[in-house]
């Protein structure tokens, strides 16, 4: 029997390249979202699924792939049933720097009309995080945890856009 699915196979043989190795491990559809989304504060599996609307089943492999690969820890919240919180391992926030490199590139090169959906700021002074990870108004060398997100311009236009469409 035949189908249609193409599987995407996600290593790179013959590639002898950190990139490429880098890739294989977050470089599936929705992994690096995901990471995105816990280092945003999202820990459970129901609000992850909904804020990326990714099918479950495939957030269920992702999220096995990236504790598997030591990137996510899983921590139980509940027992019977088991439900489980996602947290970042040292190795996963050390994803962070290049989150705030693409983060960057995005709003440089593919930016939203109404401007960056997402700022990263400094916890501690409130300033802008530079595309190397710094602080601008202070200058401190930063790392996952010393960083917020906060809604950016194109963020809150949109909800307001959203809100106008659901009043239609
Ligand atoms: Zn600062």
């Amino acid at each position: 029997m035949c189908n249609d699915h193409v599987v995407l196979r996600n290593d790179y043989p013959g590639q002898i390249c950190s990139i490429a190795r880098s890739l294989e491990v977050v470089g599936e559809r929705w992994s690096l979202l995901i990471v995105r989304d816990v280092m945003n504060g999202r820990r459970r599996f129901d609000e992850l699924q909904k804020g990326l609307g990714v099918a479950r089943n495939v957030l269920s492999a992702r999220l096995g792939r990236l504790v598997e690969e030591d990137i996510l820890e899983r921590r139980a919240y509940q027992r019977r049933p088991d439900r489980y919180e996602y947290f970042l391992t040292e190795k996963g926030l050390d994803l962070w720097p290049a989150l705030v490199a693409l983060l960057a590139w995005g709003d440089r090169y593919s930016p939203g009309p109404n401007g960056p959906p997402m700022l990263i700021v400094h916890k501690e002074c409130g300033g802008a995080v530079s595309d190397r990870g710094t602080c601008e108004a202070c200058g401190k060398v930063l790392h996952a945890r010393d960083a917020r997100p906060v809604p950016g311009p194109g963020l809150a236009k949109a909800a307001v856009n959203a809100q106008a469409l659901a009043a239609r």
